[in-house]
């Protein structure tokens, strides 16, 4: 069935998440408040905020102000690093949901496979989703490694694993594994922050299908399976890149994309984290 603003995709806890949102990092204040209410007049459902943001108030706030039904909104916060361990974990998790004040948190992540106490953060994720307090639980900047250790430990799968994801740092071996294990890989840096949209490969394959470099970005992690959360505070753009469900790119496009990758990374490496 073909996608749209409104597709959601199945998470092994339960539930569904959408297919697009709006990541919040780097958005604060009024600006945050108005960006996230004109995504989600604009129809988008998701919305990808993390303590580490310093914006779960906004986005409660902008949350609430929109009005629609508390379950049309799929709202993500994540465990920062200083918070790890059994109990601090579990204190992250109630200022977060305070903050947020929208009740159950649809999906908690740990932020960073931050060395030690992750595995404690883990099994207080794991009480938290026993409890109903988070519809479904995941991690982020999880590699193979990080996630075979979590798997080692702990019966039940991460939901999703949040990776920068775009074709400069395409890793089909991640994406293969949590196909396998039924893990949603979700896309952070979508549009590598900016940095890459003038490439010239990106900017041919946009002007081949007369759409924005932007828009190619973000089709390309939808005809890989990925959620995407590209961030933006202008209201153009979030409605540039929520129109990326009525075209596809042709298998020779993909491959071509595909081959731009090269380790890039516009956010953060967690390649050598221990
Ligand atoms: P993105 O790849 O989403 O790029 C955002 C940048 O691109 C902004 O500068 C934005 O500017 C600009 N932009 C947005 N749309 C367009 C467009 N159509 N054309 C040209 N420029 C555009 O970067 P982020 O790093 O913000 O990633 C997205 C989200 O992923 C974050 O906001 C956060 O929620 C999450 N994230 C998670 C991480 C993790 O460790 N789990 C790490 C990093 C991000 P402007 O706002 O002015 O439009």
């Amino acid at each position: 069935m073909d996608l749209t603003l409104q597709s959601r995709v199945r998470l092994n806890h339960g539930g569904e998440m959408p297919v697009l949102g709006l990541g919040v990092w780097n958005l604060h204040g009024r600006t945050a408040v108005q960006a996230i209410g004109y995504a989600l007049g604009h129809g988008y459902r998701l919305i990808d905020t993390a303590a580490m943001y310093g914006n779960e108030r906004e986005v409660g706030e902008a949350v609430r102000a929109v009005g629609l039904p508390r379950d049309d909104v799929f709202v993500t916060t994540k465990l920062w690093n200083s918070d790890h361990g059994y109990e601090p974990a579990l204190e992250a998790f109630t200022e977060s949901q305070e903050r947020l004040g929208l009740g159950p948190v649809d999906l908690y992540l740990i932020h960073w496979p931050a060395p030690r106490r992750r595995a404690e953060s883990w099994r207080a994720l794991e009480h938290l989703l026993g409890e109903g307090q988070c519809r479904a639980i995941g991690v982020s900047n999880y590699t193979v490694r990080h996630l075979e250790e979590l798997l080692a430990q702990s019966s039940v799968v991460p939901a999703v694993n949040q990776v920068e994801m775009h074709p400069f740092v395409y890793d089909p071996e991640l994406l293969a594994y949590c196909k396998g294990k039924g893990i949603v890989v979700e896309a952070y840096s979508p549009l590598t922050r900016g940095n890459r949209l003038r490439d010239a490969t990106v900017a041919a394959v946009a002007m081949k299908v007369a759409r924005t470099p932007a828009q190619v970005l973000l089709r390309w992690g939808l005809q890989h399976g990925l959620v995407s959360i590209p961030k933006s505070a202008r209201s153009e753009r979030i409605e540039e890149n929520a129109r990326v469900f009525d075209f596809e790119l042709p298998a020779e496009d993909m491959a071509t994309l595909d081959g731009l990758r090269e380790g890039y990374h516009a956010s953060w490496d967690p390649t050598d984290a221990p």
